[in-house]
């Protein structure tokens, strides 16, 4: 049958995070996945096609969560999927081995009164568990097919396809059975029903009347924004309030305890344990990795192999890269000869090849932490691990996982502004994307490198370096505190701190797990970078000096001039009003400025203002005593400060835009950052300057 004549059946996939989701979504489409964003968002999905029968069956895997509520960004994507596009099918994928605990979610399809197709899987574990399920009873409970599959191995694969196009095939009908919420919510549900038809009506065909109903009563922020008439909030509102004094709890809560009372019921009559649960490996297991005294230096120890890994291993691939794009570029030198005015290649040259360069030379970087992250969450450690961190890190208004981005921060911030996906909720996880760039990054430690030897003593040197790092620290402290009690204050809706089985990581979804988040670094950062890096690239090389001006300077006076020349240049010297306050004049400016589109370009461009050859092996202490001639030691410290604190790098500023999906924060991040460095460090060097005088 010819492609066209195929009929088409769209599924979405849903299911909480580990339940085997990704896994399942790849034994169903093989290998054709592509990245997409969700109608009218910026989060990203992957899509995978496949062929079965008189059908082709686009997937659409959405965001893992463990409920529908508008609490968390992840879930609101998913819900308005559902809800916007209409999925023919949604295939909940579960994790039968913690079955009560995922049906939570199912319960709110079932509320939606979508057409779903429950794939029990991981039901190798469960039957190891001596779990048995009369699927028969539970499907006519649940009133979906339920096809049981071991996703890892590839099992249930035809069973699955074949009851999602029977789904899809099937004439609809109403419900038989529904989740009911006990007298007072159903009263209430019956009184708030007839006014959502009456006053909301095209909310009440979208999305029907009963269930928006729920929602108010839930006090669903993103239903409550839909609805605009003041007259029917305040009813609602009243109506809340009673129903509180009657449970003296939230109305929410009762709801969900409903939910969980109707899943008991269901599986009290179709599910049966041979076994009595005794304490199993896992228990002891948690005991340790959990442990009130040891949890916290095994957390750390963990920590340290995946820095250690991602940092160590990855220098090796990165400095290959480094050297290919470089010998990329001397190669393309010496076959393009330098023609005055040839702007393409220096373009080419000097701004593409590095740029697109600086993007690809963090990929292993990205790759090794990426899949040491999936082995951590795949195994069940990173549960354990954000479970002890979390006392700590709430007292900053973090969630206990913000530790995991925060520690790789140190390394590099745009690893560890994508590694903040590991949180759920969106206020967490912005505030943990604002702070980041405080955790002083290894590009920065070249600043420190250059400077600190100038200005110490050899005493002095690590106790500086000390001090720069411990102030990134404390100021990412406050500066997270200030941000929950203002910007991002609210709820962070903790949930439920739950521990997963631990497991063995499959290879197959380890290399999933990783390879798409390199996708998406690849995808988004790749073009923002390489724009950022061109617009850079003619600040740094125009307006152009005249032939004239460079005739009879060398090539390092004709760099010095050049940029000095440059827009960068110009606007290095319109700033120095701005900066001498802080004991900088134009050439810090001007280096500052370059070193936008990275923090270790402020060492090069310090050597091309003072003419000093990169190729000169002792360029470094020739640069250190320029520096020491024109700078204190004070400056010096000065403009540690600044560069740790200051505006991130233009790989940062990318990476923020791309996952916050808006370039508010990225702007906000920028800003907040780099007007924080100039007040602290004129605070210091005018006070510094003080006590000196002194
Ligand atoms: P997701 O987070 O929901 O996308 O889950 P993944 O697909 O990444 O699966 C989490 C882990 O469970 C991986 O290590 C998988 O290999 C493993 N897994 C997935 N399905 C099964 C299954 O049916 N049986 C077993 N034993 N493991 C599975």
């Amino acid at each position: 049958m010819t492609d066209s004549k195929l009929k088409k059946i769209t599924v979405a996939l849903a299911g909480n995070p580990n339940s085997g989701k990704t896994s399942v979504f790849n034994m169903l489409t093989g290998a054709s996945h592509h990245v997409a964003n969700y109608p009218g968002t910026t989060v990203e999905t992957v899509q995978g096609t496949c062929t079965h029968g008189d059908f082709r069956i686009v997937f659409v895997d959405l965001p893992g969560a463990y409920g529908l509520t508008a609490f968390s960004a992840e879930e609101l994507v998913a819900r308005n999927f559902i809800i916007d596009e209409k999925p023919g099918v949604i295939v909940n994928v579960i994790d039968t081995s913690n079955l009560e605990r995922n049906l939570y979610l199912t319960t709110q399809l079932i509320e939606l009164d979508m057409p779903i197709v429950l794939a029990f899987n991981m039901s190798d574990v469960a039957a190891q568990r001596g779990i048995v399920f009369d699927t028969a009873r539970l499907s006519e409970l649940l009133e979906a097919p339920i096809v049981p599959t071991i996703a890892s191995k590839t099992k249930g694969r035809i069973a699955l396809l074949d009851a999602i196009v029977a789904v899809a095939n099937a004439s609809r009908k109403p419900r038989t059975h529904r989740i009911t919420y006990g007298d007072e919510i159903e009263n209430t549900l019956n009184q708030i029903e007839p006014l959502v038809s009456s006053e909301q009506p095209a909310l009440a065909v979208k999305y029907g009347s009963r269930w928006i109903a729920l929602k108010l009563i839930e006090q669903d922020s993103d239903i409550i924004a839909k609805i605009k008439d003041g007259r029917l909030i305040d009813v609602i509102n009243n109506i809340v309030a009673k129903l509180k004094t009657i449970f003296r709890d939230d109305p929410e809560v009762i709801i969900a305890e409903r939910r969980y009372g109707f899943i008991s019921g269901a599986c009290q009559e179709s599910v049966k344990t041979t076994v009595e649960l005794t304490h199993t490996t896992s228990d002891l297991a948690d005991a340790v990795l959990t442990h009130r005294v040891f949890g916290l230096p095994i957390f750390l120890l963990m920590m340290y192999l995946v820095f250690y890994l991602t940092f160590s291993i990855a220098a090796y691939p990165m400095a290959w890269l480094e050297q290919f794009f470089g010998w990329l570029s001397s190669s393309l030198a010496s076959i393009w000869p330098a023609q005055a005015g040839n702007w393409l290649r220096s373009l080419i040259i000097d701004g593409i090849i590095p740029g697109v360069g600086g993007v690809l030379v963090f990929l292993p970087n990205i790759l090794i932490l990426f899949l040491a992250i999936a082995i951590l969450e795949d195994s069940g450690y990173m549960a354990r691990a954000a479970f002890v961190m979390d006392k700590l890190m709430h007292k900053i208004g973090l969630h206990g996982k913000s530790f995991i981005p925060m520690l790789i921060g140190f390394g590099c911030s745009v690893p560890a502004i994508m590694a903040t996906r590991i949180l759920e909720n969106k206020r967490n996880r912005l505030t943990t994307i604002m702070i980041l760039p405080l955790m002083s990054c290894g590009a920065r430690l070249t600043i420190y490198g250059l400077l600190i030897p100038a200005f110490f003593s050899q005493n002095w040197r690590g106790p500086v370096l000390w001090l720069i790092y411990l102030t990134g620290i404390v100021l990412a402290v406050i500066a997270a505190k200030v941000l929950r009690l203002t910007v991002l204050r609210g709820d962070t809706t903790d949930f439920v701190m739950e521990l997963p089985p631990y497991r063995v990581p499959t290879f197959k979804s380890l290399s999933t797990h990783t390879w798409m988040r390199c996708l998406m670094y690849l995808k988004k950062a790749g073009t923002v970078i390489l724009a950022f890096s061109i617009i850079l690239w003619a600040a740094m090389n125009y307006p152009r000096v005249s032939d004239q001006s460079a005739a009879g300077l060398s090539s390092d006076q004709i760099r010095q001039t050049q940029l000095a020349n440059s827009v960068v240049g110009r606007v290095g010297r319109a700033i120095e009003p701005v900066i001498k306050p802080l004991g900088f004049g134009w050439k810090i400016g001007t280096a500052l400025i370059g070193a936008t589109a990275a923090k270790e370009l402020f060492v090069s461009q310090l050597g091309i203002i003072y003419a000093i050859s990169s190729h000169e092996d002792s360029s470094a202490t020739t640069l250190r005593q320029h520096l020491q001639a024109d700078y204190s030691p004070l400056v010096g410290f000065c403009i540690m400060l600044f560069c740790l604190i200051s505006s991130p790098c233009l790989a940062t500023v990318a990476i923020t835009r791309s996952e916050t999906g808006s370039w508010r924060w990225a702007a906000f991040q920028f800003l907040s950052l780099t007007t924080l460095a100039y007040i602290v460090t004129l605070i210091v060097f005018q006070l510094g300057s003080l006590v000196l005088r002194i």
